[in-house]
């Protein structure tokens, strides 16, 4: 009793089961099936355990279908599962109610015990074990250890079945949970509007990025954008146009990126970046091909079409401007130069005379 009720594992619980069923019924054969209820009226009976008495077991939860299940006398089976009360044969072949069945016919066992496991007046499985070569193999007293052990079984059933079903059920806890946290993370990291990194994740990306291209003695350039008079753009077209506007000088700026680049929304509409392993010259360059490439595509938005232009200032990573707020300070001191001399401009500023 102490070992079946010891099982929390179904599987585990079914063999030791079975394995001491056969051990103190002197049985050669032994089954156990499984109810699984579906409704009041409906219920699934699998096949659980197949095992031989010091030889091999067979656990493969398979499903018992008692029109054509001949892998065991179906007519006792279901006699038990009718009346949940034993059924002992002393010698199966000759006892005219079960006799006339496919697999008696075949197998000819000889003795039968055949016992519900029955829980608090539910029926949860069946033990069916049989002795092929021995008449009268199952007294009474072996009946008597077998309904003992059974009563017990029913109750462990219960228990492993409520802990499967818990395991299931924090395995579908733990998927949501890596969800939500996915979506979290995406969330704190990502601008919704524009798909770009947020603020803080920019800054801490390029924490990172800014430590190894030093590392590697490599540089790099960062650069800050501000969209020209952008209050006209929301005045005249309303908030919603200037939100689609905005996503759009996102999405033309990244066409011009590399993979390696970082592209952040640092605030309303205004935009840094930071590009790995360039140096001024090119950082320039890409610099213009953004502010030429978004000076040159019509916003369009519903039925308004209008030019939208950019400021862009432009500073280079070195040994002495190492920090991103270092670096975005330089860059947004490029840009204040370009709106003064106008707009629509880039100006580096690298804090050397
Ligand atoms: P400047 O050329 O000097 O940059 O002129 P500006 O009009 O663009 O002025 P500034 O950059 O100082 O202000 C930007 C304006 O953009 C202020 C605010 O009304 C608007 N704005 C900021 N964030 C958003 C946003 O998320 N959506 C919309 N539609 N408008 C925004
Ligand atoms: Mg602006
Ligand atoms: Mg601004």
């Amino acid at each position: 009793t102490q070992a079946i009720s010891g099982e929390i594992v179904l599987q585990n619980l079914l063999e030791t089961m079975i394995n001491l069923v056969l051990e103190n019924a002197g049985g050669k054969k032994g089954y156990l099936l499984l109810a699984h209820e579906l409704s009041d009226t409906e219920t699934n009976w699998t096949l659980e355990v197949i095992a031989h008495a010091g030889g091999p077991i067979e656990t493969s939860s398979s499903p018992v279908s008692f029109e054509t299940e001949t892998r065991f006398p179906v007519n006792i089976i279901q006699t038990v599962i009718h009346t949940k009360a034993p059924v002992v044969l002393a010698n199966a072949s000759i006892e005219s109610q079960f006799s006339n069945n496919e697999y008696i016919e075949q197998f000819q066992p000889k003795s039968v015990l055949c016992l519900p496991i029955v829980n608090r007046g539910k029926l949860s499985g069946i033990i069916y074990l049989e002795n092929e070569s021995t008449i009268g193999a199952f007294t009474k007293d072996h009946l008597n250890i077998v309904q003992l052990l059974s009563t017990q079984t029913a109750i462990s059933l219960e228990n492993a079945k409520l802990y499967a079903n818990m395991e299931e059920r924090v395995i579908a806890r733990t998927q949501d949970l890596r969800e939500a946290n996915e979506k979290l993370t995406q969330l704190a990291t990502i601008d919704s509007l524009t798909n770009s990194l947020n603020r803080r994740h920019f800054l801490e990306r390029s924490k990172q990025e800014i430590e190894r291209a030093l590392q590697h003695k490599r540089t790099g350039i960062v650069i800050m954008m501000d969209i020209d008079d952008f209050k006209q753009v929301n005045d005249t077209y309303g908030h919603a146009v200037g939100d689609e506007a905005i996503r759009q000088v996102a999405s033309i700026s990244k066409s011009n990126l590399r993979e390696c680049d970082l592209f952040g929304r640092m605030g309303g509409e205004e935009f840094a970046i930071l590009s790995p392993d360039i140096t001024l010259e090119a950082g320039l360059k890409l610099a213009e091909r953004i502010r030429l490439s978004i000076k040159q595509t019509p916003i369009e938005i519903l039925k308004a079409s209008f030019q939208i232009t950019v400021s862009i200032g432009i500073t280079v990573i070195t040994q002495d401007h190492d920090t991103i707020e270092q670096l975005l300070q330089l860059a947004d001191k490029g840009l204040y130069q370009s709106k003064e001399l106008g707009k629509n401009r880039v100006t580096a500023y690298t804090g050397e005379r």
